[in-house]
């Protein structure tokens, strides 16, 4: 269903807004939001999760929101509520933080309970591939699709399942983490604990350490010469420039993260049977670089029926994604 049609439906005006809060291991952000998808005002600040405690994070975004509200001029009756997103784990009842791996420190963090008690405002809570998933499928590549993966390739693999046209969590919360799928028995050790772990093999990090372990191999100039002369400086930034302009080396670092990355989505397509599959983050800005050896393997192992039936491609909202992820919590 459009956003347009669903607020109609619904009987909200499309002049009805969210405040969207998204908290990020560097940085976190407040944008307000109409529910129709257009993003009005947005700031952000760092997160700085060692210099201050978590509660003075929050106690510093709730004055960025109220300055946003008051600079916006927009009457409180048309403010709806907040959103929050954040990296998970996390207790979406209780709308508490648990000690979530990129913000070192926050333990049991009871951010909805803060929130709502100085914005005086209802206030959800979901983890950011989950936002993002909803997000992507309201406003961006997953409209009018029943059935989407959403996954995001940065410093980790995360992922947002809708599925039958409801976001689907699981019995405790974990449903789609998908990045941390076995891949390869006994790989490269993934942050998880765990060995062989589709993060561990095809995200940034991942990227990087295949660039620095090949430079053995003396194949490295463009990619380091992008890296200040430095390995340990190697992202998977460099990488992707690096294969722009033709380079074999990291073209092949990227063939082969892409074939992972496909291996992933093969389990996943034959898991779950989706229509769509939208990608996020590394892969909008590596594009066919990714896409092409994923969807290889794909072919290679997925079923034809499945494989067929299902869409890959990059996500649609770019820097907007986390402005709209609080809103789609909304819908
Ligand atoms: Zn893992």
């Amino acid at each position: 269903m459009s956003v347009e049609l669903f607020l109609i439906m619904s009987g909200i005006k499309s002049e009805t807004y969210v405040i969207s809060i998204d908290i990020g291991g560097t940085k976190s952000a407040v944008s307000l939001v109409s529910l129709s998808g257009q993003v009005l005002r947005r700031e952000s600040e760092p997160t700085r999760p060692t210099e201050r405690t978590p509660f003075g994070t929050l106690e510093s975004l709730v004055t960025l929101t109220k300055e946003i509200i008051v600079q916006s001029g927009i009457a409180k009756e048309s403010l709806i509520g907040v959103g929050v997103s954040a990296g998970g784990p996390l207790d979406r009842e209780t709308g508490t933080l648990l000690r979530p791996p990129n913000l070192p420190g926050w333990e049991a963090v009871p951010v909805k309970c803060v929130f709502e008690e100085l914005l005086n405002l209802p206030v959800r809570v979901e983890n950011d591939a989950n936002a993002t998933a909803l997000a992507e499928w309201h406003y961006g590549a997953g409209r009018g699709a029943r059935n989407i993966v959403f996954m995001t390739i940065g410093t980790g693999i995360g992922a947002g399942l809708i599925l039958d046209g409801k976001l689907y969590h699981g019995t405790n919360d974990l449903a789609g983490e998908l990045g941390h799928q076995t891949i390869l028995m006994n790989g490269p050790p993934c942050l998880c604990g765990k060995r062989g772990c589709l993060e561990a093999l095809a995200s940034g990090p991942a990227i990087a350490r295949l660039a620095r372990e090949s430079m053995m191999y003396g194949r490295h100039k463009r990619v380091l010469a992008l890296a200040g002369g430095n390995p340990n400086h190697i992202t998977a930034t460099h990488v992707v420039d690096a294969a722009k302009k033709g380079d074999p080396f990291a073209l092949g670092i990227l063939e082969e993260a892409g074939t992972y990355l496909g291996v992933g989505l093969a389990n996943t397509i034959m898991m779950l049977n989706p229509e769509k599959i939208i990608l996020g983050t590394l892969v909008v800005h590596a594009g066919d670089l990714l896409l092409t050896p994923a969807r290889a393997a794909i072919a290679e192992y997925a079923w034809k029926r499945a494989a067929e039936r299902c869409e890959i491609m990059p996500a649609a909202l770019g820097d907007r994604a986390q402005d709209l992820a609080g809103a789609a919590l909304w819908l």
